[in-house]
């Protein structure tokens, strides 16, 4: 593979995500929430935003898989993924949702496949309030129309990977967020 180049600095990332910690602190003050976690992806933006938010929290994680047609990572570089989108879990979420803040954490939002899925699912647990946050956006990308409520990044239709991201389950250490060239 070639060089990956950075798109965002872990200094521009730690920036953003203190300023979402903010937003998230205010608007639920005096309130409790729960941080549910999209795995693997954002696990590392869930505990650095989460230990940011001055508010009472628990965190819960929830796995999620594409059906059939999403391709290997090498083929998704080369033309993008068009998926016609059917989403399944893998694994829920260990909490009752019912009358809670759920705050749902996510590493990107791209299709907004996965996020209509799971918003969905979550709605249908009667939470008091939902929100979705999510570190980046590809909304050149929608197919679906949906937005995060809390975004750290607006990206163009790139491949990146790092701080949570990964490329076939590598680079998700890296502590920028990098672009992985289409050859
Ligand atoms: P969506 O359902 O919105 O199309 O896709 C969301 C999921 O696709 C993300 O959680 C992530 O797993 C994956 N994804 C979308 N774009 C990228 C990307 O640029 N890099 C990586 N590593 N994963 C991506």
């Amino acid at each position: 593979m070639t060089e990956l180049k950075i798109l965002i600095s872990r200094e521009q990332i730690a920036t953003r995500v203190t300023a979402m910690a903010a937003d998230i602190t205010r608007d639920f003050a005096g309130e409790q929430v729960i941080f549910v976690g999209v795995l693997k992806g954002a696990a590392i933006f869930l505990s650095d935003l989460a230990r940011q938010v001055k508010l009472e929290a628990t965190f819960d994680f929830i796995g999620v898989s594409s059906y059939g047609n999403r391709p290997s990572p090498a083929q998704e570089l080369k033309s993008g993924w068009d998926s016609t989108g059917e989403v399944r879990l893998t694994k829920d979420a260990d909490q009752s949702m019912q009358g809670k803040n759920v705050i749902l954490v996510e590493d990107i939002l791209d299709t907004g496949l996965t996020l209509t899925y799971l918003k969905k699912l979550i709605l249908a647990r009667q939470p008091k309030t939902f929100r979705i946050a999510a570190l980046l956006d590809k909304p050149s990308r929608r197919k679906q129309p949906i937005q995060a409520d809390y975004v750290g990044f607006s990206i163009p239709d790139e491949f990146v990977v790092g701080y949570g991201l990964d490329y076939a389950e590598r680079y998700r250490n890296l502590p920028d967020i990098c672009v992985v060239p289409r050859e």
